[in-house]
């Protein structure tokens, strides 16, 4: 089969697309057939190695298919079986692995495609909002890049919480995107300083929290915009990494909180994962989410999707199509 490997760590230039042997299931394992494969920013830190695994290794953590085979202990799910997953291996190619019971089965009339791009992006915006800082009416939220995968989600579930939404863009037609997609206020941080923006439209009060993607080059200025006990919610880095951090500046800011979140920890049980996963897929197809994927490519152009991703030329998901 086709897959999109990496045998050394490093640029674009690192991923292979080559030929492969199909994947077989370990006990507690199913190989699916992947119709649509989710691009993350996570997936360009396993091919530099930010983020390292056991080289030589098949990309992608997130995709949608059938099942074609599955091991021995797997009760839950036969072949044939449509489903989705976020945390599985190896999803760049046209057979994947996962854990049986990381999987989730795909709602009749849900497509791959939107069920791929719901996952784990969704998930994410999902226990932002709900769990490390659960959104109340009356809470204001300042969401950086509003206009990407995360963004745009967590953008609409805290409007459904009833939070007020400030978000953070780098170009117009993203800001028409986040607006769109709910965000009351929207600050081109290219063009304003984004702090003295949010301290314009809070009239000095501050924010309750910010859910910053951003880091290196927001990190500071997202801790400013914080009003006294306001929470950071520091869960992604796509500037780069904050590399010095001194507690104090969280008593200096008033009592502050901070909390750096990854998606594992909020999916652990199996509960857990299908009450995120059952909430967004469901509001996928009851059409109350909205889903933005206008970046499809073919499997064979994985180097393009990372381009394009880190090139902050995407909005909304990234899709590969095997
Ligand atoms: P996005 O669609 O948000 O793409 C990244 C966006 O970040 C860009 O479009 C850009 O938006 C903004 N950005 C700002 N500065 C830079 C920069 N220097 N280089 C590149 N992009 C920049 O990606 P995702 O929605 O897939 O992921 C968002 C972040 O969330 C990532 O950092 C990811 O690792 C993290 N994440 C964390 C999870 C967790 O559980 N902790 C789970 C899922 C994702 P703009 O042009 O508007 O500035």
């Amino acid at each position: 089969m086709k897959a999109v490997r990496v045998h050394e760590y490093g640029g674009r230039d690192k991923m292979m697309f080559e030929d492969v042997d199909r994947p077989s299931p370990g006990p507690d394992e199913a190989v699916v057939s992947i119709e649509a494969a989710g691009v993350n920013y996570i997936d360009t830190y396993h091919r530099t190695g930010l983020y390292p695994l056991n080289l030589p290794f098949t990309l992608g953590l997130e995709g949608a298919g059938v099942v074609d085979a599955v091991g021995e202990r797997v009760d839950r799910f036969s072949v044939g079986d449509r489903v989705a997953f976020a945390n599985g291996q190896g999803a760049y190619a046209e057979y994947g692995l996962c854990q049986a019971d990381r999987m989730i089965s795909i709602p009749n009339g849900l497509d791959f495609g939107t069920a791929a791009a719901a996952m784990l992006q969704g998930m994410t915006a999902h226990y932002l909002s709900h769990g490390s800082f659960a959104l109340q009416p009356g809470h204001t939220a300042l969401v950086h890049a509003g206009a990407g995968g995360v963004g745009l989600l967590l953008t609409q579930m805290a409007k459904r919480l009833g939070a007020h939404v400030i978000s953070t863009v780098s170009t117009d037609a993203k800001a028409e995107l986040s607006s769109g997609a709910g965000a009351d206020d929207v600050i081109l941080y290219t063009q304003a300083d984004f702090k003295d923006e949010v301290e314009r439209l809070t009239g000095g009060a501050g924010v309750d929290v910010v859910y910053d993607s951003v880091a290196k080059d927001t990190f500071e200025r997202s801790l400013a915009c914080l009003r006294a006990r306001g929470m950071l919610v520091l869960y992604g880095q796509s500037s780069g990494p904050v590399t010095a951090f001194n507690p104090k500046a969280l008593s200096d800011g008033g009592s502050l909180f901070m909390t750096r979140p990854t998606l594992g920890n909020y999916i652990a049980s199996r509960e857990e994962l299908e009450q995120r996963a059952g909430d967004v897929l469901q509001w996928v197809a009851d059409g109350s989410l909205s889903l933005r994927t206008e970046h499809d490519y073919p499997l064979a152009e994985a180097v393009e999707a990372h381009r394009a991703l880190e090139g902050r030329k995407t909005t909304g998901k990234v899709l590969l199509i095997p």
